[in-house]
């Protein structure tokens, strides 16, 4: 054989490839939801052992189709309501599969301009609809943790820059501290960045009964030494908006630097009926948000967005003498922690170009519509409490007793249907359903009520 014999023909293992996704997409409204396979299985089926010479790539193929899909959780079914992690499009995922075959390194503008001009005008398209200054930068990442990252980390060399501390010549150590604050209820992913970033834990402030940071407190908080204030766009439990308009104020005011985490409230603002949840907000320096949830791009497209794109660009811009800088400042690399990555913009503008701007605002709708259906059928069921003011995505529940609650939400996995996460969310537990895909529709709805209503005790 050949040094590339075994390589097997691009038209043949796509095809193949092709034939296995669309069953698996096509069947996803009937499939049971949890996965029906273990690792073990998964790794017997596989094989286990580094095979010694080539093998037929269709084979390969074959196998890892056989192997795997039992052990696949349907997190694309339309009644699935486990994370707020979205399905795909189909046109998401098409222009996913062209971003494969292109293997364009987005990296740089100039070298491969294709995928840097679909990509440019997504961010444009983006700040737009989002109701953003235009002028921000838009860097494409893995999710929002890392445009969380993006965020916090320019605002940290910012604020060190003004305290007259060039954080990338000297590092940390020794120099001003930063404070970062956040609302008791910020998502995990922040203080993990935060991490990253050095800025240690959170001063927390604390939160109202829908986990909205306490305005007052922040106030009181806040004072003028380096700030950074995280606010959150979309609460995991209530789906609840920090009140961006004041605290924005505030803090700007005590010279903080404002990034809101929005993974999947963002969003909110390319609606006209919801956009008064994120009013004010355009205000900030930062956000983070991800295409993979309520875009329903497949993973992994996150996205991190600057107002200043020079304070990016302090933090994450990188030059090197065998890179083509014949456009410096504007290359996709300068404002993202990655150097080398796949043209994840691409299928955002693929969405973007098949919903346009009212076709956007009718499925953040239509998720809201779907929670809000959820939670009044779900609510009128006996015994049940719908926790949370409905404000956006998210909907809580909970039975009288915090036992009954966690074993409702395995009841609701195991019958396949459906399927929701037990939580505990301001001391009780939960039943916690994000709506998330574009697929979620009436009909999918009343089947999660029945599913429901057949796991009550
Ligand atoms: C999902 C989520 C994140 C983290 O996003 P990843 O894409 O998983 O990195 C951060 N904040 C909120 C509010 C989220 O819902």
């Amino acid at each position: 054989m050949t040094r590339t014999g075994a390589a097997g023909s691009y038209g043949e293992l796509l095809d193949l490839a092709r034939g296995h996704a669309v069953e698996w997409l096509t069947g996803m409204p009937e499939r049971p939801i949890p996965a029906g396979a273990t690792i073990a299985e998964v790794h017997d089926a596989l094989g286990r052992a580094l095979p010694d010479g080539p093998q037929d790539p269709r084979e390969v193929v074959a196998r890892l189709v056989e192997a795997v899909e039992p052990a696949l959780l349907a997190s694309q079914s339309p009644r699935f309501f486990g994370w707020v992690i979205g399905g795909t499009y189909p046109v998401s995922l098409a222009a996913d599969w062209l971003v494969g075959a292109w293997d364009q390194n987005a990296a740089m503008r100039t070298t491969m301009p294709g995928t840097a001009a679909v990509e440019e005008l997504a961010a444009t398209w983006l700040l737009d609809a989002l109701g953003l200054p235009a002028g921000a930068a838009v860097g494409f990442v893995t999710g929002a943790t890392m445009a969380n990252f993006v965020g916090l980390g320019a605002g940290r060399d910012r604020l060190l820059a003004r305290a007259g501390w060039d954080a990338a010549r000297l590092g940390l150590s020794g120099g001003p501290r930063v404070r970062w604050i956040a609302g008791a209820e910020r998502h995990a992913s922040v203080d993990i960045a935060a991490r990253y970033l050095g800025l240690g834990e959170a001063e927390l402030v604390g939160a109202d009964d829908q986990g909205r940071i306490d305005v007052a407190a922040l106030a009181g908080a806040l004072d003028e030494s380096p700030t950074i204030v995280c606010l959150q766009a979309g609460n995991l439990h209530s789906g609840g908006f920090d009140d961006m308009a004041a605290a924005i104020t505030l803090a700007h005011e005590a010279g903080a630097w404002v990034h809101v985490d929005g993974a999947f409230g963002l969003w909110a603002a390319a609606s006209p009926t919801l956009a008064r949840l994120t009013w004010g907000y355009a205000l900030a320096d930062s956000w983070a948000t991800d295409a993979h949830k309520t875009l329903n791009t497949p993973y992994d497209c996150g996205l991190a967005i600057v107002a200043d794109p020079a304070a990016a660009r302090a933090s994450f811009g990188a030059s090197a003498s065998y890179l083509p800088a014949a456009e410096s400042g504007r290359d996709p690399h300068e404002y993202v922690p990655e150097m080398s990555r796949r043209a994840r913009g691409v299928p955002v503008w693929a969405v973007l170009a098949t919903l346009g701007r009212s076709g956007l605002a009718a499925l953040v709708d239509g998720l809201h519509d779907a929670a809000v259906a959820l939670a009044t059928q779900l609510g009128a069921l006996p015994g049940v409490e719908v926790l949370n003011d409905v404000v956006y995505t998210q909907v809580c529940i909970a039975l009288a007793d915090d036992d009954a609650t966690t074993a409702l939400a395995a009841r609701i996995r195991d019958d396949g249907v459906a399927y929701a996460f037990a939580s505990r969310w301001r001391g009780r537990a939960v039943v916690r359903f994000s709506v998330s895909n574009w697929a979620t529709d009436e009909g999918a709805v009343d089947a999660t009520v029945d599913a429901v209503r057949r796991a009550l005790p």
